[in-house]
Protein backbone atom coordinates (compact mmCIF):
# COMPACT_ATOMS: atom_id res chain seq x y z
CA UNK A 1 0.00 0.00 0.00
CA UNK A 2 0.81 3.50 -0.62
CA UNK A 3 2.50 5.66 2.10
CA UNK A 4 2.24 9.36 3.10
CA UNK A 5 5.83 10.02 0.11
CA UNK A 6 3.86 8.96 -2.49
CA UNK A 7 3.69 11.31 -5.22
CA UNK A 8 1.02 14.16 -6.17
CA UNK A 9 -1.24 13.47 -8.69
CA UNK A 10 -2.62 17.19 -10.12
CA UNK A 11 -5.62 15.60 -12.12
CA UNK A 12 -8.43 13.66 -10.87
CA UNK A 13 -7.94 9.75 -10.97
CA UNK A 14 -9.72 6.71 -12.12
CA UNK A 15 -9.56 3.22 -11.16
CA UNK A 16 -7.40 1.05 -13.46
CA UNK A 17 -10.43 0.27 -15.94
CA UNK A 18 -11.82 3.50 -15.68
CA UNK A 19 -14.10 4.04 -12.60
CA UNK A 20 -13.69 7.41 -11.76
CA UNK A 21 -13.21 8.11 -8.23
CA UNK A 22 -13.32 12.04 -6.65
CA UNK A 23 -10.28 12.25 -4.11
CA UNK A 24 -11.10 15.58 -1.65
CA UNK A 25 -9.65 16.92 1.54
CA UNK A 26 -11.50 17.60 4.68
CA UNK A 27 -10.52 21.04 5.60
CA UNK A 28 -10.81 22.71 9.16
CA UNK A 29 -9.16 25.83 8.89
CA UNK A 30 -8.60 28.21 6.24
CA UNK A 31 -4.69 27.73 6.60
CA UNK A 32 -5.59 23.96 5.03
CA UNK A 33 -6.94 25.39 1.97
CA UNK A 34 -3.47 25.84 0.01
CA UNK A 35 -1.55 22.76 1.45
CA UNK A 36 -4.62 20.48 0.27
CA UNK A 37 -4.22 22.24 -3.39
CA UNK A 38 -0.83 21.22 -3.23
CA UNK A 39 -1.71 18.20 -2.75
CA UNK A 40 -3.83 17.39 -5.65
CA UNK A 41 -6.72 17.05 -3.70
CA UNK A 42 -10.38 17.26 -5.89
CA UNK A 43 -11.94 19.77 -3.78
CA UNK A 44 -13.53 19.44 -0.51
CA UNK A 45 -15.71 16.96 1.12
CA UNK A 46 -15.35 18.52 4.11
CA UNK A 47 -15.46 22.20 5.21
CA UNK A 48 -15.33 21.75 8.58
CA UNK A 49 -17.41 25.35 9.77
CA UNK A 50 -16.74 25.21 12.91
CA UNK A 51 -13.32 26.24 13.27
CA UNK A 52 -14.93 29.78 12.50
CA UNK A 53 -16.64 29.79 15.67
CA UNK A 54 -13.55 28.58 17.89
CA UNK A 55 -11.69 30.46 19.79
CA UNK A 56 -13.69 34.24 20.11
CA UNK A 57 -16.09 35.83 22.22
CA UNK A 58 -19.52 36.04 19.37
CA UNK A 59 -20.16 33.90 16.17
CA UNK A 60 -18.90 35.43 13.41
CA UNK A 61 -21.47 37.61 10.83
CA UNK A 62 -22.95 36.73 7.70
CA UNK A 63 -19.76 38.99 5.85
CA UNK A 64 -17.51 36.98 7.88
CA UNK A 65 -19.05 33.16 7.00
CA UNK A 66 -18.97 34.59 3.27
CA UNK A 67 -15.91 35.65 3.28
CA UNK A 68 -14.55 32.64 4.79
CA UNK A 69 -16.53 29.85 1.97
CA UNK A 70 -15.19 32.33 -0.51
CA UNK A 71 -12.30 31.66 0.02
CA UNK A 72 -12.85 27.67 -0.02
CA UNK A 73 -14.13 27.80 -3.26
CA UNK A 74 -11.63 30.18 -4.48
CA UNK A 75 -9.07 27.47 -3.46
CA UNK A 76 -10.22 25.01 -5.86
CA UNK A 77 -12.05 26.82 -8.50
CA UNK A 78 -12.88 24.00 -11.19
CA UNK A 79 -13.64 21.55 -7.94
CA UNK A 80 -16.76 21.42 -5.86
CA UNK A 81 -15.97 22.20 -2.43
CA UNK A 82 -18.88 20.37 0.36
CA UNK A 83 -19.76 22.85 3.44
CA UNK A 84 -21.37 21.10 6.35
CA UNK A 85 -23.22 23.29 8.17
CA UNK A 86 -22.14 24.00 11.93
CA UNK A 87 -21.17 21.03 13.50
CA UNK A 88 -21.03 21.59 17.52
CA UNK A 89 -22.51 19.58 20.23
CA UNK A 90 -20.68 16.59 21.44
CA UNK A 91 -17.30 17.10 21.46
CA UNK A 92 -17.70 20.39 20.33
CA UNK A 93 -17.87 22.90 22.81
CA UNK A 94 -18.43 26.63 21.88
CA UNK A 95 -18.68 28.67 25.21
CA UNK A 96 -20.74 31.93 23.64
CA UNK A 97 -23.35 29.72 22.43
CA UNK A 98 -24.58 28.90 25.87
CA UNK A 99 -24.87 25.07 24.94
CA UNK A 100 -27.01 22.82 27.44
CA UNK A 101 -24.87 20.49 30.04
CA UNK A 102 -25.75 17.74 29.22
CA UNK A 103 -25.47 14.39 30.72
CA UNK A 104 -24.64 12.46 27.21
CA UNK A 105 -23.73 15.16 24.95
CA UNK A 106 -23.27 12.83 22.37
CA UNK A 107 -26.57 11.28 22.55
CA UNK A 108 -27.89 15.25 22.96
CA UNK A 109 -28.77 18.33 21.09
CA UNK A 110 -25.71 18.40 18.07
CA UNK A 111 -25.32 18.93 14.89
CA UNK A 112 -28.28 19.33 13.05
CA UNK A 113 -30.37 19.15 16.18
CA UNK A 114 -29.16 22.85 17.22
CA UNK A 115 -29.73 24.31 13.70
CA UNK A 116 -33.31 23.61 13.84
CA UNK A 117 -33.69 23.81 17.19
CA UNK A 118 -32.22 26.45 20.06
CA UNK A 119 -29.23 27.67 17.64
CA UNK A 120 -32.26 28.34 14.42
CA UNK A 121 -30.80 31.96 14.21
CA UNK A 122 -27.71 30.64 13.75
CA UNK A 123 -28.33 28.26 11.36
CA UNK A 124 -30.31 31.24 8.83
CA UNK A 125 -27.37 33.48 9.12
CA UNK A 126 -25.15 30.59 8.27
CA UNK A 127 -27.85 30.09 4.90
CA UNK A 128 -27.97 33.19 4.04
CA UNK A 129 -24.07 33.25 3.68
CA UNK A 130 -23.86 30.04 1.98
CA UNK A 131 -26.68 30.59 -0.61
CA UNK A 132 -24.69 34.00 -1.64
CA UNK A 133 -21.63 32.17 -2.43
CA UNK A 134 -23.80 29.34 -3.64
CA UNK A 135 -24.61 32.47 -6.67
CA UNK A 136 -21.00 34.18 -6.81
CA UNK A 137 -17.77 33.24 -8.98
CA UNK A 138 -17.45 29.27 -8.88
CA UNK A 139 -20.10 29.23 -6.24
CA UNK A 140 -21.92 26.88 -8.77
CA UNK A 141 -19.71 24.34 -7.23
CA UNK A 142 -20.43 24.61 -3.91
CA UNK A 143 -22.46 21.64 -1.98
CA UNK A 144 -24.12 22.23 1.28
CA UNK A 145 -24.60 19.18 3.83
CA UNK A 146 -25.96 18.79 7.35
CA UNK A 147 -24.47 17.21 10.17
CA UNK A 148 -26.17 13.92 12.62
CA UNK A 149 -29.53 13.65 10.71
CA UNK A 150 -31.45 10.98 12.19
CA UNK A 151 -35.50 11.92 10.89
CA UNK A 152 -36.61 12.61 7.17
CA UNK A 153 -38.39 15.40 8.93
CA UNK A 154 -35.16 17.39 9.82
CA UNK A 155 -34.49 17.19 6.20
CA UNK A 156 -37.62 18.26 5.11
CA UNK A 157 -37.18 21.06 7.67
CA UNK A 158 -33.76 21.98 6.59
CA UNK A 159 -34.59 22.36 3.19
CA UNK A 160 -37.86 24.67 4.10
CA UNK A 161 -35.13 26.94 5.93
CA UNK A 162 -33.03 26.65 2.71
CA UNK A 163 -36.29 27.96 0.82
CA UNK A 164 -37.12 30.24 3.36
CA UNK A 165 -34.05 31.85 3.26
CA UNK A 166 -33.98 31.53 -0.57
CA UNK A 167 -37.20 34.09 0.03
CA UNK A 168 -36.01 36.60 2.20
CA UNK A 169 -32.57 37.13 -0.33
CA UNK A 170 -35.53 36.77 -3.53
CA UNK A 171 -37.78 39.97 -1.94
CA UNK A 172 -34.02 42.06 -0.41
CA UNK A 173 -33.17 41.69 -4.00
CA UNK A 174 -29.59 40.29 -3.14
CA UNK A 175 -28.37 37.33 -5.11
CA UNK A 176 -28.64 33.98 -4.03
CA UNK A 177 -28.81 30.42 -5.64
CA UNK A 178 -29.59 27.38 -3.86
CA UNK A 179 -26.62 25.02 -3.96
CA UNK A 180 -26.65 21.26 -4.25
CA UNK A 181 -27.75 19.86 -0.72
CA UNK A 182 -26.82 16.55 1.30
CA UNK A 183 -26.38 15.01 4.54
CA UNK A 184 -23.72 13.26 6.70
CA UNK A 185 -24.50 9.70 7.32
CA UNK A 186 -23.40 8.92 10.61
CA UNK A 187 -26.19 8.07 12.55
CA UNK A 188 -27.58 4.86 12.44
CA UNK A 189 -30.89 5.73 11.66
CA UNK A 190 -29.43 7.69 9.12
CA UNK A 191 -28.08 4.45 7.60
CA UNK A 192 -31.26 2.68 7.44
CA UNK A 193 -33.28 5.67 6.20
CA UNK A 194 -30.46 6.09 3.13
CA UNK A 195 -32.89 5.19 0.83
CA UNK A 196 -35.48 7.64 1.52
CA UNK A 197 -32.55 10.36 2.28
CA UNK A 198 -31.22 9.72 -1.37
CA UNK A 199 -34.84 10.22 -2.90
CA UNK A 200 -34.34 13.83 -1.25
CA UNK A 201 -30.67 15.06 -1.78
CA UNK A 202 -28.07 15.18 -4.22
CA UNK A 203 -25.72 13.02 -2.25
CA UNK A 204 -25.05 11.25 0.60
CA UNK A 205 -21.09 11.74 2.65
CA UNK A 206 -20.89 9.13 5.27
CA UNK A 207 -19.14 10.30 8.32
CA UNK A 208 -17.21 6.59 10.01
CA UNK A 209 -16.25 8.49 12.95
CA UNK A 210 -19.27 9.38 14.16
CA UNK A 211 -21.43 5.85 12.35
CA UNK A 212 -18.92 4.18 14.00
CA UNK A 213 -19.46 5.19 17.68
CA UNK A 214 -23.08 5.56 17.21
CA UNK A 215 -23.19 1.65 15.44
CA UNK A 216 -20.56 0.15 18.00
CA UNK A 217 -22.07 1.98 21.22
CA UNK A 218 -18.73 3.69 22.00
CA UNK A 219 -17.52 6.81 23.17
CA UNK A 220 -15.26 8.07 20.37
CA UNK A 221 -12.95 9.77 22.74
CA UNK A 222 -12.74 7.24 25.49
CA UNK A 223 -9.58 5.74 25.18
CA UNK A 224 -10.33 2.93 27.76
CA UNK A 225 -12.48 1.30 24.39
CA UNK A 226 -10.93 2.88 21.77
CA UNK A 227 -10.79 -0.72 20.11
CA UNK A 228 -14.05 -0.53 20.18
CA UNK A 229 -14.08 1.94 17.43
CA UNK A 230 -13.22 0.55 14.62
CA UNK A 231 -14.71 1.07 11.07
CA UNK A 232 -13.55 -2.26 10.16
CA UNK A 233 -15.76 -3.80 12.32
CA UNK A 234 -18.98 -6.08 10.30
CA UNK A 235 -21.49 -3.88 11.86
CA UNK A 236 -19.66 -0.59 10.63
CA UNK A 237 -19.03 -2.28 6.97
CA UNK A 238 -22.59 -3.50 6.78
CA UNK A 239 -23.89 0.54 7.66
CA UNK A 240 -21.52 1.25 4.74
CA UNK A 241 -22.61 -1.21 2.26
CA UNK A 242 -26.49 -0.78 3.50
CA UNK A 243 -25.78 3.28 2.62
CA UNK A 244 -24.28 3.23 -0.42
CA UNK A 245 -26.58 0.17 -2.24
CA UNK A 246 -29.60 2.28 -0.77
CA UNK A 247 -28.76 5.40 -2.80
CA UNK A 248 -28.26 3.15 -5.95
CA UNK A 249 -30.26 3.87 -9.00
CA UNK A 250 -31.45 7.24 -6.96
CA UNK A 251 -29.67 10.12 -8.51
CA UNK A 252 -27.39 10.77 -5.44
CA UNK A 253 -23.73 10.34 -4.99
CA UNK A 254 -22.10 8.79 -2.08
CA UNK A 255 -19.08 9.79 -0.42
CA UNK A 256 -17.23 9.35 2.66
CA UNK A 257 -15.68 11.86 4.80
CA UNK A 258 -14.27 9.69 8.21
CA UNK A 259 -10.83 8.99 8.66
CA UNK A 260 -11.61 5.57 7.02
CA UNK A 261 -11.39 7.30 3.40
CA UNK A 262 -7.99 8.37 4.51
CA UNK A 263 -6.15 5.11 4.93
CA UNK A 264 -4.73 3.86 1.29
CA UNK A 265 -4.58 0.02 2.91
CA UNK A 266 -8.72 0.78 2.15
CA UNK A 267 -9.04 2.61 -1.31
CA UNK A 268 -9.59 -0.97 -2.73
CA UNK A 269 -11.95 -1.95 -0.13
CA UNK A 270 -14.12 1.21 -0.19
CA UNK A 271 -13.99 1.23 -4.02
CA UNK A 272 -15.32 -2.13 -4.17
CA UNK A 273 -18.32 -0.96 -1.83
CA UNK A 274 -19.20 1.38 -4.47
CA UNK A 275 -18.37 4.62 -2.74
CA UNK A 276 -18.15 7.95 -5.70
CA UNK A 277 -15.77 10.23 -3.59
CA UNK A 278 -13.43 9.62 -0.53
CA UNK A 279 -12.59 12.71 1.49
CA UNK A 280 -9.35 12.77 3.69
CA UNK A 281 -7.06 14.64 5.67
CA UNK A 282 -4.56 16.34 2.66
CA UNK A 283 -1.81 14.68 3.32
CA UNK A 284 -3.13 11.33 2.34
CA UNK A 285 -4.55 12.47 -0.53
CA UNK A 286 -1.80 11.27 -3.07
CA UNK A 287 -1.25 7.80 -1.16
CA UNK A 288 -4.97 6.96 -1.98
CA UNK A 289 -4.92 8.62 -5.35
CA UNK A 290 -2.02 6.67 -5.80
CA UNK A 291 -4.22 3.65 -4.70
CA UNK A 292 -7.30 4.29 -6.78
CA UNK A 293 -5.20 3.99 -9.97
CA UNK A 294 -4.06 0.60 -9.02
CA UNK A 295 -7.05 -0.60 -8.42
CA UNK A 296 -9.12 -2.77 -10.56
CA UNK A 297 -13.08 -2.69 -9.94
CA UNK A 298 -14.24 -5.82 -10.47
CA UNK A 299 -11.66 -7.64 -7.79
CA UNK A 300 -12.34 -4.11 -5.88
CA UNK A 301 -15.93 -5.77 -5.48
CA UNK A 302 -14.96 -9.15 -5.19
CA UNK A 303 -12.95 -8.14 -2.00
CA UNK A 304 -15.90 -6.14 -0.86
CA UNK A 305 -18.26 -9.06 -1.26
CA UNK A 306 -15.66 -10.98 0.97
CA UNK A 307 -15.20 -8.53 3.65
CA UNK A 308 -19.25 -8.01 4.37
CA UNK A 309 -19.65 -11.67 4.66
CA UNK A 310 -17.07 -11.58 7.70
CA UNK A 311 -18.84 -11.99 10.90
CA UNK A 312 -16.26 -10.80 13.01
CA UNK A 313 -13.11 -7.95 12.97
CA UNK A 314 -10.49 -10.60 12.83
CA UNK A 315 -12.16 -11.93 9.33
CA UNK A 316 -12.18 -9.25 8.22
CA UNK A 317 -8.52 -8.72 8.90
CA UNK A 318 -7.50 -11.96 7.05
CA UNK A 319 -9.64 -11.16 3.73
CA UNK A 320 -7.87 -7.71 3.77
CA UNK A 321 -4.53 -9.55 4.69
CA UNK A 322 -5.16 -11.86 1.33
CA UNK A 323 -5.14 -15.12 3.58
CA UNK A 324 -7.70 -17.36 3.42
CA UNK A 325 -10.30 -17.57 6.32
C1 LIG B 1 -17.41 11.87 11.04
O1 LIG B 1 -18.17 11.83 12.00
O2 LIG B 1 -16.95 10.85 10.47
C2 LIG B 1 -16.99 13.17 10.48
C3 LIG B 1 -16.32 13.24 9.34
O3 LIG B 1 -17.27 14.28 11.19
P1 LIG B 1 -16.51 14.73 12.52
O4 LIG B 1 -15.32 13.83 12.69
O5 LIG B 1 -16.19 16.16 12.32
O6 LIG B 1 -17.56 14.50 13.57
MG1 LIG C 1 -19.22 13.55 12.67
Amino acid sequence: AGGVDAPVVEERVATADGKRIEVAANVGGEAELEPAAARGADGIGLFRTEFLFLDREAPPDESEQYEAITAALAAFPDDRVVVRTLDIGGDKAVPYLDLPDETNPFLGQRGIRLSLGTHSDLFETHLRALLRVAASEHGDELAVMFPMVTQIEEVESAIERVESVADDLESEGIDYAVPELGVMIETPAASYLADALAERLDFLSIGTNDLTQYVMAVDRENDAVADYHDPLHPAVLRAVDRTVSAAEGRDAWVGMCGEMAGDPDLTELLVGLGLDELSMSAVTVPAVKQQVQQTATDTARELAAEVLACETRAEVQTVLDGEEK
